[in-house]
C-alpha cells in the first residue's frame, strides 16, 4: 500500500491511497485542476484514479467532486446523507457513477476493503474511512468532535492514519471567531483540538498501536503546524512513547508518499 496526504486543512482536503489494483482519493476538497496539479507533482496520473470516497458535504471536502466525475467518469462513493448534502453544489453528475454507502459498513473492491466509520460532525451523515489491503491498514479521521471507540479501535491497528489536530484551544478561544462558531468548533460535532489529538495518539500507543500518525485538518486561523506537533510529541514524551512516527500534514515531510 502507498499513502499520500495530497492536501489537508480548512482550505481543502484530499488523501491518496494506492493498492495493487486501485488508486483511490478520499475527498476532493480543492478544484479538480488543483488536485490534478498536486497529483502530478507526485507523478500520479489523475486518469489512473479508480474511485473517489467522500467523507461529508462541507465544501473543503467536495469542491472538485462534480468536475472530477464528469472529467474522469470514476465512481464516487458517499453516504446517502452526504449525497443529499452535496447534490446542489456539484452539478449534474452521471447517475451510474453515484454510489451510496452506509455509515458503519464494510465494502470490498478487488484487493481492498474499505469501511465507513461514522464521525461526529455537523453534517448530514459524515464518516471517516479505513482501508485495508495486503495486510496493511490506513485510516482517515478528520472533521469529528469526538474520537469514538470504533475510531480508537482502528487507530490501534493502522499502519498510517490522518488524525485531526484542528485547533489550539487557547488560540481558538482568544481568536477572532464569533462565540457561536467557537462553541460549534469545540462541540461534540465540531473538530478535534491539538490536545484531543495528542490524547488519542497516546491512548492508541498505550493500547499497542505503533503506526504513523499524520496530524491533519489544521485550522489556518487557530493553529500552527509547530504547535500541533509539539502538543502531541510533548504528551507522548511525558508518557514515554517514541515520537518519530508523527508528522504534520502541512509540512513537506508529511506530503511524501509513504510506502507501507
Ligand atoms: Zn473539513
Ligand atoms: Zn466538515
Amino acid at each position: 500500500m502507498r499513502f499520500c496526504s495530497i492536501s489537508s486543512g480548512s482550505s481543502g482536503n484530499c488523501q491518496f491511497i494506492e493498492t495493487g489494483q486501485h488508486r483511490i482519493l478520499i475527498d476532493i476538497g480543492l478544484s479538480a485542476r488543483q488536485i490534478e496539479r498536486l497529483l502530478g507533482e507526485k507523478d500520479i496520473d489523475p486518469a489512473s484514479i479508480t474511485a473517489v470516497f467522500v467523507t461529508h458535504e462541507h465544501s473543503d471536502h467536495i469542491k472538485g467532486v462534480g468536475v472530477w466525475m464528469r472529467r474522469y467518469r470514476v465512481p464516487v462513493m458517499a453516504t446517502a446523507g452526504t449525497w443529499k448534502g452535496m447534490e446542489r453544489s456539484i452539478g449534474q453528475v452521471p447517475g451510474e457513477l453515484r454510489v451510496e454507502l452506509r455509515a458503519g459498513k464494510g465494502y470490498r473492491m478487488s484487493d481492498l476493503r474499505i469501511e465507513t466509520v461514522p464521525s461526529c460532525h455537523d453534517a448530514n451523515d459524515p464518516c471517516g474511512y479505513v482501508v485495508e489491503s495486503g495486510g496493511r491498514k490506513a485510516a482517515v479521521f478528520t472533521d469529528t468532535g469526538i474520537v469514538t471507540q470504533t475510531m480508537l479501535h482502528h487507530l490501534c491497528e493502522t499502519d498510517i492514519a490522518v488524525l485531526e489536530s484542528n485547533h489550539d484551544i487557547d488560540m481558538l478561544m482568544n481568536g477572532p471567531y464569533p462565540l457561536a462558531l467557537k462553541k460549534r468548533i469545540r462541540s461534540n460535532v465540531g473538530h478535534l483540538s491539538n490536545i484531543d489529538c495528542a490524547q488519542t495518539i497516546c491512548e492508541a500507543r498505550r493500547l499497542g498501536g505503533s503506526g504513523i500518525f499524520l496530524l491533519g485538518h489544521l485550522s489556518e486561523e487557530n493553529n500552527r503546524p509547530q504547535l500541533a506537533l509539539e502538543t502531541s510529541t510533548t504528551l507522548m514524551q511525558q508518557e514515554g512513547h517514541p515520537c518519530d512516527q508523527i508528522y504534520v500534514t502541512q509540512r513537506e515531510s508529511a506530503g511524501a508518499i509513504f510506502e507501507l
